[in-house]
Order: structure tokens, then sequence, then C-alpha cells
């Protein structure tokens, strides 16, 4: 069977900087898939080629066993940059306008979609008045008007609110169960990890990681996280740290110590408790989305 999604050596270069560099990757029917990576890595170009909006340098792109751009392009449903709408016309004339143009599209179809997105009192309004969380709907909408096969979506969780967050995935979920192929992207492993089943890592262009959630997440936790400390009294934090097995090392007024990603969030807990008058507590990777960029670079070192 053919593979959904393709990207074979897929390179875009820009003057002499690469946006992507030699990417490939394949993506079965009815997978989704998260495509995460930092501002700037390369995800909208990716999917910018997948779609057929631009030009490879180098490498191609296949969508349903087919080379980009062709016909299959018909059967993908895309979310890309901001989405962009007649802003005189309601968000149902928007639709009607999308469908009559690709064809084949049953009138009552654009009522489903705006069902599915919870718009249809607000597709009576005009585009003009939507506020960015009623624009992405309105383009999720959009992009399902004709049943697509594969779903390109960039970034589609920007701008919301968290229950906006909620909403999206919950479709999401809904269109991927119907064996709609999706390739999501974030910059934050956060937004998609609870709807996707693997990710693909990109970096400065590069694809640094490609395998199921859950071996990222494993490889996360076995991370370190470093803080700088400070006490009332170095001394006695020192000592602490070494009672807890650890090894603090003293940088003038401060204190530095790796601690496991397991422990790190009660470490000052445990200085406190034994007895250590905490002043400062800083650590230099916060969240997961840190653990994930130096989990990334650690993976894409030769071994
Ligand atoms: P973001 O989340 O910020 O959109 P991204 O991962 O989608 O980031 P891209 O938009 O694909 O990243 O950009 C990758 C790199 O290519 C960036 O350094 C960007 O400045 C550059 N780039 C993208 N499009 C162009 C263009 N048309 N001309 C020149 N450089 C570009």
């Amino acid at each position: 069977m053919d593979h959904a999604i393709v990207a074979r050596s897929l390179t875009k270069r820009y003057g002499r900087a690469a946006a992507v560099d030699d990417v490939t990757f394949e993506i079965e029917a009815g997978e989704i898939v998260g495509f995460l990576g930092p501002n700037g890595a390369g995800k909208t170009t990716t999917l910018r080629m997948l779609a057929g909006l631009v030009r490879p340098t180098r490498g191609s792109g296949e969508v349903l066993g087919e080379r980009v751009p062709g016909d299959s392009l018909r059967e993908v449903g895309t979310m890309i940059e901001e989405p962009s709408f007649y802003p005189y016309m309601t968000g149902r004339d928007n639709l009607r306008h999308a469908a009559l143009l690709h064809g084949g599209v049953p009138g009552e179809r654009v009522e489903e979609v705006l069902a599915f997105v919870k718009m249809e009192a607000a597709s009576l309004k005009r585009v003009r008045a939507y506020s960015q969380g009623m624009r992405q709907r309105l383009a999720l909408a959009r992009a399902l008007l004709w049943r697509p096969r594969v779903l390109l979506l960039d970034e589609p969780a920007n701008g919301l609110d968290p229950v906006g967050i909620a909403e999206i995935r919950e479709n999401l979920r809904a269109v991927a169960k119907e064996g709609v192929t999706v390739l999501v992207s974030s910059h934050n492993l956060a937004e998609i990890e609870k709807l996707v089943d693997r990710i693909l890592a990109i970096e400065k262009g590069r694809l640094v990681f490609d395998g199921p959630l859950h071996r990222l997440l494993a490889r996360a936790e076995m991370l370190t996280y470093r803080y700088a400390l400070r006490a009332s009294d170095p001394e006695t934090l020192t000592r602490a740290l070494r009672e807890l097995g650890l090894s603090p090392e003293r940088k003038d007024e401060l204190v530095e110590v790796e601690v496991g990603a397991e422990r790190a969030d009660a470490l000052v807990s445990e200085l406190v408790r034994a007895g250590v008058e905490v002043i400062e507590a800083r650590r230099e990777s916060d969240d997961l989305e840190d653990a994930y960029l130096r989990l990334v670079q650690a993976d894409a070192r030769p071994a």
C-alpha cells in the first residue's frame, strides 16, 4: 500500500541558507503525527512543499502515492500560516465559496463542517468581526470541506486559549478516527502530546527525531536539569545537597547542581525540609520544551 505522505530528501534553500535540509520521512494512512520544532526550524516550509505551495530545491514530496504537485492534492486539506478569508463575507459564505472553487462538495457539507467546529451561529457574521479563535476554527472547517484523506496543519492551535486548544485537539482526534492522515505542526510539545502517537522533530531544517511519542518522553525523563541556588548560608546548602546524594559546585554566592528530571520539581522543598533557607532557585530548563530541545540535540549527535 502506498504511504499517505512521503518526504524524500526534501530540501529548500533560500540563498545559501537551507530552510529545510534533506528531510525524509514516511507517514502511513490513518496516522496522526506531530511535527515539532522551535520557531524557524523549517516546519512551515516543509508543509508548504508537501502541499505543493513551494517547489523544493531538491528532493520531493508525495501525497497518497503521487508526487507533489499532482491531482492527489485535491484530497488534501490544509491550514498553513494565517488563514485568509474574504472579510466582508460571512463565515458560511466563505465556506460556500471555497466549496464551489474546489468542486464536488455537496451543499449540506458546509453545514456539517460548521457544526463540527461549533461555528453554526458565528458563521452568520462577517469574518471581519471574527476573533482569532473563530478564524482558526473556520479555517479547520474549510480544510475539512471536501473530506480530505490527508490534513496538513501548521500550528492550528496558534493564538487559541486552552479551551480552544482542547477543542481543536478533540476535533482532530475525531477526524483521525475516520481514517484521515494528519500531520500537525507545533513549537510546543505539551500542545500536541495528547493528540499524536508519533513525533517528527525538526531543528535548523534537519529532522532530528522520528519515533513514537513515548520514546521521546522516556528520554526526556532521563534528562537532568541544572539549578542555580542561593541560600542564606551557602555552606549549609552545599552540605544539604551532598546529603541528598547530589554533587553541588560553589560559584561565589551561588551553588549549582544537576538534578534528574524526576526529582527536579521536589528539590527546593527537599532542601527546605532539610532546614536550608533557600532564597533563590533558578532552573536553566524549566519546561518540557527545553527538555525536548536538549533531547533532540543529544539524539542528533553521532553515537
Ligand atoms: P515558525 O514556527 O516560526 O513558522 P518554522 O519551523 O515554520 O517556524 P519556517 O517558516 O519553515 O520555520 O522557516 C525556516 C527558515 O527559513 C527560517 O530561518 C526562515 O527565516 C527561512 N525562510 C522561510 N521562508 C523564507 C523565504 N520565503 N525567504 C527566505 N527565507 C525564508
